[in-house]
């Protein structure tokens, strides 16, 4: 039995080396990946509850040229702790911007939410930086929708509070992503300057058959509704889940129902069409 831990012991060991080994491989190809064209902004729809699309929520794809294509889940972590996140982010936002500037340019009422990881919208310039990229594409700051998660919200409170109040006067909001998922206080939702709860599609996946998982979807759009914040599903894959969420009176859906995250170039044009 001893011999039998120790082995499992190596095993593991030699399992976690494995994974070191990995993530260094993976940050190394990362560096190139931006400068050799890899990385892609994705889009899927999002519609309101007529069925209309709305808007749109931006996700990076990256195309590794030996290993295909690696999932974000696998490579943010990565970005995120190498620091390689911060340019790969601020990528995505001028993306986001200049297809808000195109977009308006066509009179295209739509939105477009983009993701921002805590350690982007902690760097002492992020303010200055999002005021650049709007002057600069002359995008409409009222469309452009910054999703972050509650972890980051909680983490300084009132560092927190005074940013998105500077952001805030741009013009940009604020949706709290994964909504439900992390240890969110209610308290905090009504200090914070937001404009949209997102409900995690953990929640959404077994609506309205899970009688939990429908209560607190149902609780989630309450909350919102009676703070005034605009409420979206995201994982909405059957039509029942969108019936349920309809009738329950959420603002906004998105998912495989409504479409898959496509190439942005290609939605774009179909948007302007
Ligand atoms: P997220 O922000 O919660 O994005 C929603 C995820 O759900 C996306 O996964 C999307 O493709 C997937 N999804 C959409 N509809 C459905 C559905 O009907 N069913 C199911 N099962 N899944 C659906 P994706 O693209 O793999 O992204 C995973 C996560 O990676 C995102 O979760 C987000 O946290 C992160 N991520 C993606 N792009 C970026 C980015 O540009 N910056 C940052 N910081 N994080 C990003
Ligand atoms: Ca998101
Ligand atoms: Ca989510
Ligand atoms: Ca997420």
């Amino acid at each position: 039995a001893k011999d039998l831990g120790r082995n499992r012991i190596r095993f593991y060991e030699a399992a976690m080396q494995a994974d070191v080994q990995e993530r260094l491989t993976l940050e190394q190809d990362l560096k190139n990946a931006a400068a050799e064209g890899q990385l892609a902004a994705f889009v899927q729809p999002q519609v309101n509850a007529a069925g209309v699309v709305v808007g749109g929520e931006l996700l990076m794809r990256w195309n590794h040229p030996v290993r295909g294509s690696v999932p974000p889940a696998r490579f943010i972590p990565v970005a995120e702790a190498s620091g390689l996140i911060l340019r790969m982010g601020d990528w995505m936002i001028l993306q986001a911007c200049e297809t808000l500037a195109r977009l308006q340019a066509a009179q295209r009422d739509l939105s477009i939410s983009v993701n921002v990881s805590e350690r982007q919208f902690r760097q002492d310039d992020f303010v200055e930086r999002m005021r650049g990229v709007l002057v600069s594409t002359g995008a409409n700051p009222a469309h452009l929708i910054l999703e972050v998660t509650e972890s980051l919200l909680i983490e300084n409170l009132d560092d927190t509070i005074a940013r998105m109040t500077e952001l805030r006067r741009l013009g940009v909001r604020f949706s709290i992503d994964d909504f439900g998922t992390g240890y969110s206080s209610l308290a905090y939702l009504k200090r914070l300057p937001l404009y949209e709860l997102k409900i995690d599609k953990s929640f959404v996946q077994d609506a309205p058959h899970d009688p939990n998982d429908t209560a607190i979807v149902q609780s989630i759009i309450s909350v919102a509704r009676h703070l005034n914040l605009h409420v979206v599903a995201e994982g909405v894959e059957t039509r029942a889940q969108a019936d349920f969420l309809v009738a329950s009176q959420c603002n906004g859906l998105q998912g495989y129902l409504f479409g898959r995250p496509e190439p942005l170039q290609q939605w774009l044009a179909r948007q302007l069409q």
